[in-house]
């Protein structure tokens, strides 16, 4: 979306939510993509993991603890998160100009998901309706909120079909969302920004 106002300063919650999937959400991170200088709201690793947590990516718990870590390493994992950000922009920007992937693209994806897999383990479930839970391990790594991303990047090109993963069709806007509408009918990141802006230059178009 294009008419964010005072996005300097620390407000709680700087991110855009149309994505309507986590990994998208992750993908529109960078706002203002088409613009000459977009937004970077993954600039920090405090940043990333306020991301993941408000995305449902990892708990609160979790959150605050990695909050906590020395934060030597946390610049490098924010990077990480970056370029795999850009990796799963590359990606979804191809298919939606019927482009294939580049493989480049996907075996960086594919050893990011892999590295997350690893990092899990099974435990004992109490309570949870399955016999066991996933955790994470070790539980309080850096690169905790990274691997929750390269999960949501898996489920997303694996599982969602690739009609629904869209870009909002305003001209100046390359936010990406799933479409989950009634006949995938939706054309805007969200109806308020872009449907409205758009709609209003149609108008002007036509009374001129
Ligand atoms: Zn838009």
């Amino acid at each position: 979306m294009m008419e964010h106002h005072a996005k300097q300063g620390r407000r709680a919650d700087p991110f855009e939510w149309s994505g309507g999937h986590p990994a998208l959400d992750l993908v529109n991170t960078l706002d203002e993509r088409p613009s000459p200088s977009p937004i970077e709201n993954l600039a920090t690793y405090p940043d990333l993991v306020r991301f993941a947590v408000l995305a449902g990516l990892i708990d609160r718990r979790t959150a605050a603890g990695l909050q906590r870590l020395d934060g030597r390493s946390g610049p490098l994992v924010a990077t990480r998160a970056r370029k795999l950000r850009e990796h799963l922009h590359d990606v979804v920007a191809a298919a939606n100009s019927r482009r294939p992937a580049r493989q480049s693209d996907l075996d960086a994806l594919s050893a990011a998901i892999q590295a997350a897999h690893v990092a899990r383990t099974l435990v004992v479930a109490s309570p949870s309706p399955g016999l066991v839970n996933r955790r994470w391990s070790p539980a309080l790594s850096p690169e905790i909120p990274l691997h929750a991303c390269s999960l949501a990047i898996e489920c997303l090109l694996v599982d969602e079909p690739r009609k629904r993963i869209r870009k909002c069709g305003a001209t100046d806007c390359d936010v990406y969302y799933l479409d989950t509408s009634k006949g995938q009918r939706r054309q805007w990141c969200s109806m308020k920004g872009c449907g409205n802006r758009e709609k209003q230059r149609r108008w002007r178009c036509a009374t001129r």
